[in-house]
Protein backbone atom coordinates (compact mmCIF):
# COMPACT_ATOMS: atom_id res chain seq x y z
CA UNK A 1 0.00 0.00 0.00
CA UNK A 2 1.02 3.35 -0.46
CA UNK A 3 2.07 6.17 1.57
CA UNK A 4 -0.81 8.57 0.15
CA UNK A 5 -3.18 5.66 0.12
CA UNK A 6 -1.91 4.85 3.83
CA UNK A 7 -2.45 8.60 5.14
CA UNK A 8 -6.12 8.75 3.45
CA UNK A 9 -7.51 5.78 5.25
CA UNK A 10 -5.77 7.33 8.68
CA UNK A 11 -7.80 10.58 7.61
CA UNK A 12 -11.06 8.92 7.26
CA UNK A 13 -10.51 6.82 10.56
CA UNK A 14 -9.72 10.33 12.32
CA UNK A 15 -13.05 11.80 9.90
CA UNK A 16 -14.96 9.27 11.76
CA UNK A 17 -14.04 9.23 15.24
CA UNK A 18 -14.74 13.06 15.07
CA UNK A 19 -18.08 12.46 13.54
CA UNK A 20 -18.56 9.68 16.10
CA UNK A 21 -17.79 12.30 18.98
CA UNK A 22 -20.07 14.51 17.82
CA UNK A 23 -22.65 11.96 16.80
CA UNK A 24 -22.67 12.52 13.01
CA UNK A 25 -22.58 10.90 10.15
CA UNK A 26 -19.22 10.63 8.43
CA UNK A 27 -21.03 10.99 5.08
CA UNK A 28 -21.72 14.44 5.56
CA UNK A 29 -18.38 15.17 5.47
CA UNK A 30 -16.72 15.77 2.76
CA UNK A 31 -12.52 15.11 2.22
CA UNK A 32 -10.83 17.47 -0.05
CA UNK A 33 -7.45 16.52 -0.37
CA UNK A 34 -5.70 19.83 -1.20
CA UNK A 35 -2.75 18.76 -3.21
CA UNK A 36 -0.84 22.22 -3.79
CA UNK A 37 2.91 21.64 -3.85
CA UNK A 38 2.45 18.20 -5.01
CA UNK A 39 2.54 16.91 -8.43
CA UNK A 40 0.36 14.96 -10.44
CA UNK A 41 1.36 11.81 -9.66
CA UNK A 42 0.15 12.88 -5.53
CA UNK A 43 -2.91 13.38 -7.17
CA UNK A 44 -3.35 10.45 -8.77
CA UNK A 45 -2.37 8.23 -5.79
CA UNK A 46 -5.21 9.99 -4.15
CA UNK A 47 -8.22 9.53 -6.63
CA UNK A 48 -6.81 6.10 -6.30
CA UNK A 49 -7.36 5.62 -2.43
CA UNK A 50 -10.39 6.77 -3.12
CA UNK A 51 -10.38 10.77 -2.95
CA UNK A 52 -12.97 12.28 -5.23
CA UNK A 53 -12.18 16.21 -4.14
CA UNK A 54 -8.84 18.27 -4.50
CA UNK A 55 -8.53 20.92 -3.84
CA UNK A 56 -5.96 23.89 -5.09
CA UNK A 57 -5.14 27.42 -3.91
CA UNK A 58 -3.41 28.70 -6.85
CA UNK A 59 -5.21 28.60 -10.66
CA UNK A 60 -2.26 28.33 -12.74
CA UNK A 61 -0.72 25.05 -10.63
CA UNK A 62 -3.91 23.23 -10.99
CA UNK A 63 -4.31 24.11 -14.35
CA UNK A 64 -1.05 22.61 -15.26
CA UNK A 65 -1.62 19.62 -13.24
CA UNK A 66 -4.81 18.83 -14.81
CA UNK A 67 -3.23 19.03 -18.34
CA UNK A 68 -0.96 16.73 -16.58
CA UNK A 69 -3.47 14.37 -15.58
CA UNK A 70 -5.96 14.31 -18.39
CA UNK A 71 -9.34 13.37 -17.92
CA UNK A 72 -9.79 12.73 -13.73
CA UNK A 73 -14.21 11.21 -14.56
CA UNK A 74 -15.74 11.78 -11.58
CA UNK A 75 -12.99 13.85 -9.02
CA UNK A 76 -14.40 17.47 -8.39
CA UNK A 77 -12.00 20.51 -8.23
CA UNK A 78 -12.13 23.15 -5.93
CA UNK A 79 -10.56 26.11 -5.53
CA UNK A 80 -9.87 27.12 -2.00
CA UNK A 81 -7.12 30.04 -2.28
CA UNK A 82 -7.57 33.55 -2.98
CA UNK A 83 -8.68 34.11 -6.79
CA UNK A 84 -7.94 37.43 -8.81
CA UNK A 85 -10.30 39.01 -10.97
CA UNK A 86 -8.34 38.40 -14.09
CA UNK A 87 -7.96 34.77 -13.52
CA UNK A 88 -11.55 34.08 -13.22
CA UNK A 89 -12.02 32.95 -16.41
CA UNK A 90 -9.23 30.28 -16.49
CA UNK A 91 -10.78 29.59 -12.62
CA UNK A 92 -14.10 28.52 -14.09
CA UNK A 93 -11.99 25.94 -16.44
CA UNK A 94 -10.03 24.22 -14.07
CA UNK A 95 -12.71 24.03 -10.75
CA UNK A 96 -15.85 23.00 -10.46
CA UNK A 97 -16.44 24.99 -7.10
CA UNK A 98 -14.84 27.66 -5.59
CA UNK A 99 -14.50 28.42 -1.76
CA UNK A 100 -12.62 31.60 -1.35
CA UNK A 101 -15.20 34.36 -2.33
CA UNK A 102 -13.90 37.35 -0.48
CA UNK A 103 -15.26 40.12 -2.50
CA UNK A 104 -18.08 41.29 -4.08
CA UNK A 105 -15.88 42.18 -6.86
CA UNK A 106 -15.06 38.59 -7.64
CA UNK A 107 -18.47 37.73 -6.97
CA UNK A 108 -19.71 40.37 -10.13
CA UNK A 109 -16.52 38.80 -12.38
CA UNK A 110 -17.63 35.43 -11.60
CA UNK A 111 -21.40 35.92 -12.18
CA UNK A 112 -20.72 37.95 -15.59
CA UNK A 113 -17.86 35.13 -16.61
CA UNK A 114 -19.99 31.69 -15.85
CA UNK A 115 -21.17 29.69 -18.49
CA UNK A 116 -23.01 27.68 -15.58
CA UNK A 117 -24.36 27.28 -12.14
CA UNK A 118 -21.12 28.11 -10.11
CA UNK A 119 -21.33 26.64 -6.67
CA UNK A 120 -19.15 28.91 -4.01
CA UNK A 121 -18.34 29.31 -0.58
CA UNK A 122 -18.43 32.85 1.03
CA UNK A 123 -15.03 33.40 2.45
CA UNK A 124 -15.47 34.61 6.12
CA UNK A 125 -12.21 36.36 8.25
CA UNK A 126 -14.06 35.66 11.47
CA UNK A 127 -11.30 36.83 13.84
CA UNK A 128 -11.08 39.61 11.85
CA UNK A 129 -7.46 39.09 10.85
CA UNK A 130 -5.58 41.84 8.84
CA UNK A 131 -3.33 39.80 7.20
CA UNK A 132 -6.53 37.65 6.06
CA UNK A 133 -9.47 37.72 3.05
CA UNK A 134 -13.01 37.19 3.49
CA UNK A 135 -15.78 38.85 4.72
CA UNK A 136 -16.18 39.89 8.48
CA UNK A 137 -18.77 38.74 10.32
CA UNK A 138 -20.57 41.99 10.89
CA UNK A 139 -23.28 42.95 8.18
CA UNK A 140 -22.48 39.55 6.34
CA UNK A 141 -26.62 38.48 6.07
CA UNK A 142 -26.01 41.73 3.38
CA UNK A 143 -23.23 40.23 1.99
CA UNK A 144 -24.72 36.38 1.42
CA UNK A 145 -28.24 38.55 -0.04
CA UNK A 146 -26.45 40.13 -2.93
CA UNK A 147 -24.55 37.44 -3.79
CA UNK A 148 -27.41 35.19 -3.84
CA UNK A 149 -29.23 37.64 -6.32
CA UNK A 150 -26.43 36.98 -8.24
CA UNK A 151 -27.07 35.04 -11.64
CA UNK A 152 -25.24 31.64 -11.89
CA UNK A 153 -23.72 32.19 -8.46
CA UNK A 154 -24.95 29.50 -5.97
CA UNK A 155 -23.89 29.76 -2.71
CA UNK A 156 -22.98 26.28 -0.54
CA UNK A 157 -22.25 27.78 2.57
CA UNK A 158 -19.71 29.95 4.14
CA UNK A 159 -15.95 28.85 4.48
CA UNK A 160 -12.88 30.26 6.88
CA UNK A 161 -9.33 29.57 7.31
CA UNK A 162 -8.62 29.84 11.36
CA UNK A 163 -6.17 31.49 12.93
CA UNK A 164 -2.56 29.87 12.53
CA UNK A 165 -1.98 28.03 16.30
CA UNK A 166 -0.18 25.20 17.91
CA UNK A 167 -3.32 24.39 19.75
CA UNK A 168 -6.71 23.02 17.95
CA UNK A 169 -8.56 24.12 20.15
CA UNK A 170 -7.72 27.42 19.79
CA UNK A 171 -9.80 27.41 16.29
CA UNK A 172 -13.20 26.15 18.01
CA UNK A 173 -14.88 29.29 19.14
CA UNK A 174 -13.83 30.81 15.48
CA UNK A 175 -15.73 27.10 13.94
CA UNK A 176 -18.79 27.77 15.94
CA UNK A 177 -18.92 31.31 15.17
CA UNK A 178 -18.81 30.60 11.69
CA UNK A 179 -21.60 27.57 11.84
CA UNK A 180 -23.97 29.76 14.15
CA UNK A 181 -24.15 31.96 11.18
CA UNK A 182 -24.47 29.81 8.70
CA UNK A 183 -27.50 28.35 10.57
CA UNK A 184 -29.50 31.90 11.22
CA UNK A 185 -28.93 32.56 7.30
CA UNK A 186 -29.91 29.15 6.62
CA UNK A 187 -26.78 27.87 4.56
CA UNK A 188 -25.89 24.14 5.10
CA UNK A 189 -22.47 24.12 3.79
CA UNK A 190 -19.27 24.73 6.25
CA UNK A 191 -15.88 24.48 4.46
CA UNK A 192 -13.22 24.31 7.60
CA UNK A 193 -10.64 22.27 8.73
CA UNK A 194 -7.67 21.70 8.02
CA UNK A 195 -4.77 19.54 8.89
CA UNK A 196 -4.17 21.14 12.13
CA UNK A 197 -7.71 21.59 12.89
CA UNK A 198 -9.90 19.51 11.60
CA UNK A 199 -11.40 17.44 14.12
CA UNK A 200 -12.08 20.17 15.69
CA UNK A 201 -14.12 21.81 13.13
CA UNK A 202 -16.13 18.17 12.30
CA UNK A 203 -17.03 18.33 16.15
CA UNK A 204 -18.35 21.98 15.70
CA UNK A 205 -20.10 20.73 11.85
CA UNK A 206 -17.63 21.25 9.24
CA UNK A 207 -19.62 20.11 5.89
CA UNK A 208 -15.88 20.17 3.96
CA UNK A 209 -12.56 19.60 5.43
CA UNK A 210 -9.37 20.94 3.47
CA UNK A 211 -6.56 18.47 4.14
CA UNK A 212 -3.41 18.93 2.81
CA UNK A 213 -0.42 17.33 4.59
CA UNK A 214 -2.53 14.78 6.48
CA UNK A 215 -2.64 13.78 2.91
CA UNK A 216 0.36 14.23 0.98
CA UNK A 217 3.06 14.97 3.41
CA UNK A 218 4.60 17.87 4.58
CA UNK A 219 5.26 20.50 2.00
CA UNK A 220 8.97 21.44 0.54
C1 LIG B 1 -3.14 24.73 1.99
C2 LIG B 1 -4.55 24.95 2.36
C3 LIG B 1 -5.28 23.95 3.03
C4 LIG B 1 -4.65 22.64 3.50
O1 LIG B 1 -3.72 22.93 4.51
P1 LIG B 1 -2.99 21.77 5.34
O2 LIG B 1 -2.55 22.48 6.58
O3 LIG B 1 -1.87 21.29 4.50
O4 LIG B 1 -3.98 20.71 5.63
C5 LIG B 1 -6.61 24.20 3.31
N1 LIG B 1 -7.21 25.37 2.96
C6 LIG B 1 -6.55 26.34 2.32
C7 LIG B 1 -7.26 27.59 1.99
C8 LIG B 1 -5.20 26.16 2.00
O5 LIG B 1 -4.53 27.15 1.38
Amino acid sequence: MGLVQERVERVRGRIEAACRRAGRSPSEVTLIAVSKGFGPAAVRAAVAAGVAHIGENRVQEAQQKRADLGPTPGVTWHMVGHLQTNKVRAALATFDVIHSLDSLRLAEAIASRATRRVPVFIEVNVAGEATKGGFPLERLAETVETIRQMPDLEVLGLMTVAPLSRRAEDARPVFRALRQRAESLGLAGLSMGMTDDFEVAIEEGATHVRIGRAVFGERA
